[in-house]
């Protein structure tokens, strides 16, 4: 049984910025677990980096001020901008532009936020995380590597993995559960067997909007990612845009038992396309208040609906109150050949498996959007769903991300603390500092 100081699992940003940090602060044995056989976690996927403190990060959450949070996120920057192929693509200070589409959104009442962002595509995500990996001298990686449990055994924690079938045990002083997204279910599971506190916060529950480029460009030349929060009149509730591609491709995640939508784009080749998501938060309170159960039966429906695949839907056929089906899909008179779809879901009623009040949230807010960005109603425009974000289990923690079990510390999106490679970047240095200040001095 090999043994470390830290023992982390997951080797997404999160994981991997914590294991930087302690490094950094002069820990070593540190170990990361994975189940994938690159290291890499969600780095690979677009690398679209906001650096603003009110994206990506909750405040309340994480325990910090926007200062502190600005402060971090500049730590996170320095490390990415040292790769040569991570660009800027959006520049705070063009405020003039900046604040013209400030004001048009204002008029509709929607909230506008235009961060510093920077990019450096699919295309170049294992380079990036090479380029990270190769500053970290002190860490094991255990690629293929799933962790199946956690255990206390006296002062020291066990994590029981699977290695092509046969069973591993490492133990260490320190767990640091950074599990995505992907991992969030399982981790659920293994906090309830050894007493981990935590508690179900809204879910965003959404779609993936699709369009002709020409009619987003408008926007996406002056802010690559364009942040517009609804609040809607016909529920009063909160719906807002994410992770935009301009010149982007439409991409799946697979789950254990269900298919989501997502979007990414690559720095070299470009689409005729850009895609958004458009999702929106729903909380559950009486009787039922398991958020993430919800949005598994939603993707789950959606699964069964589309034979095991997402489904798509024309604008012009939604607006018709008509499923969308293969034989029109591309119709010419239909003016549906505007928008050639960059991914290959089935064609079908998006409505069949969306509840009607996200429904009406997130038409009403397509319908604002086409009057502050005019042109996105075309009627080629495509909606993809599922796209759910699964980052509604929380685990309450103290400031340095250490859960109520002395010794386990949380970071990253499968636990609550971030949406987004940043915010998960930045949990994981706050989680290493607090690993040193309360276990290692
Ligand atoms: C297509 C796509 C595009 C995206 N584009 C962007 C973008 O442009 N900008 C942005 O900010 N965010 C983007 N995201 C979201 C981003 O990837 C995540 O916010 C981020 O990766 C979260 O980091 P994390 O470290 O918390 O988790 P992850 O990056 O998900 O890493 C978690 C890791 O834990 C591993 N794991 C889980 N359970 C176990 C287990 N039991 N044993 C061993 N290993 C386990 C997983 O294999 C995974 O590698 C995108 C996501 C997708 C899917």
């Amino acid at each position: 049984m090999s043994d470390f100081n830290v023992l982390i699992i997951g080797s997404g940003p999160a994981g991997l910025f914590t294991a930087l940090w302690l490094e950094r602060l002069g820990i070593d044995r540190i170990a990361i677990f994975d189940r994938n056989q690159y290291s890499a976690g969600g780095l690979l996927n677009d690398g679209k980096l906001n650096f603003d403190y009110r994206i990506g990060i909750d405040l309340d959450e994480l325990q910090i001020d926007k200062n502190e949070a600005q402060l971090l996120m500049q730590e996170v920057k320095k490390v990415f901008i040292t790769f040569p192929l991570c660009q800027q693509v959006t520049f705070v200070e063009n405020t003039e532009k900046i604040d013209a589409w400030r004001d048009v959104a204002k008029e509709h009442n929607v909230e506008f936020i235009a961060p510093e962002q920077w990019h450096y595509g699919t295309d170049n995500g294992k380079k990036f995380v090479d380029h990270l990996r190769s500053s970290l001298a002190k860490t094991t990686f255990f690629l293929g590597t799933e962790v199946l449990s956690v255990k206390k055994e006296r002062d020291r924690f066990c994590l029981v993995c699977t290695k092509d079938r046969e069973e591993q045990i490492y133990s260490g002083k320190i767990v640091l559960a950074s599990p995505g997204r992907s991992g969030a279910y399982w981790f659920r599971d293994v906090a309830r067997e050894i007493g981990i506190n935590n508690n179900f916060g809204p879910i965003d529950v959404g779609i993936r909007v699709e369009l002709n480029r020409k009619y987003y460009d408008t926007i996406t030349d002056v802010v690559y990612d364009p942040k517009f929060i609804f609040y809607t009149r016909c529920h009063r509730d909160k719906v807002r845009t994410f992770c935009t591609n301009p010149g982007g491709r439409v991409r799946i995640e697979n789950y254990d038992s269900f298919k989501l939508m997502n979007g990414d784009s690559l720095l070299d080749r470009k689409t005729e396309n850009t895609n958004f998501a458009l999702i929106n938060t729903v909380s559950l309170t009486q009787p039922f208040s398991d958020t993430t159960e919800f949005g598994r039966m939603i993707a789950r429906q959606f699964f069964l609906l589309g034979g095991g695949k997402p489904i798509v839907q024309r604008i012009g056929d939604f607006r018709e109150g008509k499923r969308s089906s293969q034989s029109t899909f591309n119709s010419k008179t239909r003016h549906f050949d505007r928008c050639k779809a960059t991914y290959n879901a089935v064609p079908g009623d998006i409505t069949l498996g969306l509840p009607a009040r996200i429904v009406d949230n997130l038409w009403e807010s397509l319908k604002t959007l086409d009057k502050i960005v005019p042109g996105i109603l075309h009627p080629s425009t495509l909606l993809y769903a599922p796209e759910i974000k699964f980052f509604d289990t929380h685990f309450p923690t103290s400031r340095d991300l250490e859960t109520n079990i002395p010794g386990i510390f949380v970071a990253g999106d499968g636990t609550g603390k971030s949406r987004g490679i940043v915010g998960a970047a930045v949990s994981g240095m706050i989680a290493a500092e607090g690993i040193v200040k309360k276990h290692f001095k």
